[in-house]
């Protein structure tokens, strides 16, 4: 991993080592401004060893609110909070650069409910957020471009070591780029010169701005892999050019557009993308410029990014989640305890996830993330006290690991011979194989901090009361949920749980429905497993679509997976019972049955009940402390079991 850890020169700023934090939102401004837990957010990262953090987009003009919490570069009331953010990371030799940002048509929110006139280089439409943009004028396009330069000095003013002009994903500078968005028959459109007069504007007005002493660099899609999206020719093109007329420090390479589906799942890949699949996008980058290139696109782990710095397809790699996932990642690998690291699983849920649902990101493995304010250093226990887990799901399994890290004595027991709870059934699916390392990362966290195990140990409320321990936190989960249905004869009806433990096996073979009520991970896993099985297969939701309570990204690579293995998708309806050859539903809009005949069996996903006897039993007990967290107080996801686990923990 040596490679990994010498410095890059970029420009006229040095970073310390390969490893950085590329550009992503994290809903932690105000009022367009940093704030306190930003300042956190990235003092985090710094302290942990990244050589470079890319602030979040900044805003260059009005028109570039794309959400309703985007931080902006607009006024000179910014400059403090750049400032502030510089100054947390600096002690610890990490660099810092921020975006300048202008979406053009990719605007995802309204500020107030109703929605702005947006701006594109043509009046073509955003097929993902259904935005019809105007076409900029040249007026509004110099005033645009005034903007990034303006905002540029307000980050240089704020102590910022580097620019970067976002060009990826199919924002503004990628509209004027792309043929199928920028038709116009001015100076800004036509061949691919003047296309990129757009970008070559900016980044002339920026470096005029800002003088030799900052870094300036693109962000750029190496492909929008859509058949809309900016091509790979044109984008190596655009690249070779402005780093033959010198304006460029650096190029930052990814791929995918924010503007359609199929494209924007590559903005934060889940984890059916394969580790660093972006990396010879970067490397045929690197083959037309000069200056350094970076790439991001799940690299997860150290031993990847050395790989593809040593392989030569790129300088230094983003490893954003990761960092969002174990800010100390960078100085673990450094130390030699790689084995240390909580990696990231691109599961989403918690940090894109909470970007599309407008609250401050974080992370499933390690809520601390986006909670430094309140739970960025260990507090110690002042008395170290007996601690009874029970309970070995993610729950209780970071209720010990916090409460051994802050100096308790911590017994975990566990029903099973096997620690992870649902997330084992999660891991065991299709595309969600690396769920399974959020268990090992907790287990490791837990034991490393002293914490002991009793597997296959079902605790009973009257061995806990003898263990008189000072503090009792119960984490039995959940099992699964099955509704009253009306039925006749004996027809096979199981639960998604069941199937998914027996590997997808289900008899009779022949057409089964899944009813999925969640529209989680679950119905669409089995669903698949059963397909992959030779069973023909008809997935019944109750909602629009399969999938619709993950993060989009998750969503839409799965139901792409449904749709290419030819599984019927039935939206809209709710279970009501079964005979042996009839599946009955009714519609949840007007109430009319919906039969599915020759369907010879039906697979419960209609999610869990909780698991709280043993809760409920010992919560009476005055003589114990006693703390529920996670699925048997209500079940939900493995967030909320994590977060739940570390707040108990906090407080004994
Ligand atoms: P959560 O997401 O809240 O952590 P899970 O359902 O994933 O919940 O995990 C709960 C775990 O608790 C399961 O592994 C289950 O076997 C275990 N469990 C349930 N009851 C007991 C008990 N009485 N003693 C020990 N372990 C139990």
């Amino acid at each position: 991993m040596e490679r990994l850890f010498e410095p890059l020169a970029i420009g006229p700023v040095t970073i310390k080592n390969r490893i950085f934090s590329s550009g992503h939102d994290t809903v932690m401004a105000e009022d367009g401004l940093v704030t306190d837990q930003l300042v956190e957010y990235h003092r985090a990262r710094a302290e942990g060893g990244a050589g470079l953090i890319v602030m979040q987009v900044s805003g260059v003009h009005e028109s570039a609110r794309y959400t309703s919490h985007v931080l902006m570069a607009t006024e000179d009331s910014s400059i403090p909070g750049y400032a502030k953010v510089a100054a947390a990371v600096h002690p610890s030799g990490c660099k810092i650069f921020g975006q300048l940002f202008h979406p053009g048509r990719e605007v995802m929110e309204s500020q107030d409910g109703s929605m702005p006139v947006t701006w594109s280089a043509s009046s073509v439409p955003n097929e993902r957020f259904k935005v019809m943009p105007r076409e900029l004028d040249e007026r509004t396009i110099a005033e645009i471009v005034v903007g990034y330069a303006a905002a540029a000095l307000r980050l240089q003013a704020g102590g910022l070591d580097g620019v970067e002009v976002v060009a990826s994903h199919g924002y503004l500078p990628a509209q004027f780029l792309n043929s199928s968005v920028n038709r116009r028959s001015d100076s800004y459109g036509g061949d691919l010169g003047n296309r990129l007069r757009f970008l070559r504007e900016i980044l002339e007005a920026v470096r005029a701005a800002v003088g030799p002493t900052m870094a300036v660099g693109i962000r750029i899609s190496g492909d929008e892999l859509d058949p809309s999206g900016l091509v790979e020719d044109d984008a190596l093109a655009a690249c070779a050019e402005l780093d033959r007329l010198g304006l460029l420090d650096y190029v930052s390479v990814t791929v995918g557009t924010s503007a359609s589906l199929s494209g924007s799942d590559h903005i934060v890949p889940p984890m059916s993308y394969a580790v660093g699949y972006t990396a010879s996008y970067a490397a045929r980058v690197k083959k037309v410029v000069k200056v350094p290139v970076l790439v991001a696109g799940r690299i997860n782990q150290p031993q990847d990014a050395a790989r593809i710095i040593e392989q030569g397809s790129a300088d230094a790699c983003a490893m954003t989640r990761a960092l969002i996932c174990d800010p100390e990642m960078p100085a673990k690998a450094m130390e030699g305890r790689a084995e240390e690291i909580r990696a990231c699983i691109a599961c989403n849920q918690a940090c894109i996830g909470h970007f599309h649902a407008g609250y401050p990101i974080s992370c499933i493995q390690h809520p601390e993330t986006g909670r430094e304010l309140l739970y960025g250093r260990i507090r110690r226990a002042t008395v170290s006290r007996n601690v009874v887990v029970i309970g070995g799901g993610p729950a209780g399994l970071k209720a010990a690991a916090v409460a051994a890290e802050r100096g308790h004595s911590v017994t975990l027991f566990e029903a099973r011979s096997r620690l992870g709870g649902q997330v084992r059934l999660a891991s065991a699916l299709p595309e969600r194989e690396e769920f399974g390392g959020a268990i090992d990362n907790l287990y490791g966290e837990a034991s490393r901090a002293g914490a002991r195990f009793e597997l296959g140990h079902a605790a009973t409320a009257d061995e806990v009361r003898r263990m008189a321990p000072a503090a009792v936190v119960v984490a039995t989960g959940a099992k699964p949920r099955r509704p009253e249905l009306e039925t006749m004869g004996t027809p096979s009806i199981s639960d998604a749980w069941a199937v998914i433990s027996a590997g997808g096996r289900l008899k009779p073979q022949g057409r089964t429905v899944v009813a999925d009520w969640r529209s989680d991970w679950v119905g669409i896993g089995v669903a698949r497993m059963l397909a992959a099985n030779g069973h023909s297969v008809v997935i019944a939701v109750g909602g629009y679509a399969p999938g619709e309570s993950l993060q989009q990204y998750v969503r839409d690579s799965l139901v792409r997976s449904l749709y290419r293995e030819r599984i019927e998708i039935m939206p809209l309806v709710r279970i009501v019972g079964a005979d042996e050859d009839s599946v009955y539903l009714q519609h949840v809009l007007t109430g009319e049955p919906v039969i599915v005949e020759q369907a010879y069996n039906l697979v419960l996903a209609q999610g869990s009940l909780p698991e709280d006897e043993l809760l409920r039993e010992l919560a009476g007990d005055e003589n114990l402390s006693v703390t529920g967290i996670g699925d048997c107080l209500a079940p939900r996801t493995v967030e909320e079991a994590v977060l739940e686990g570390l707040r108990a923990a906090w407080t004994i």
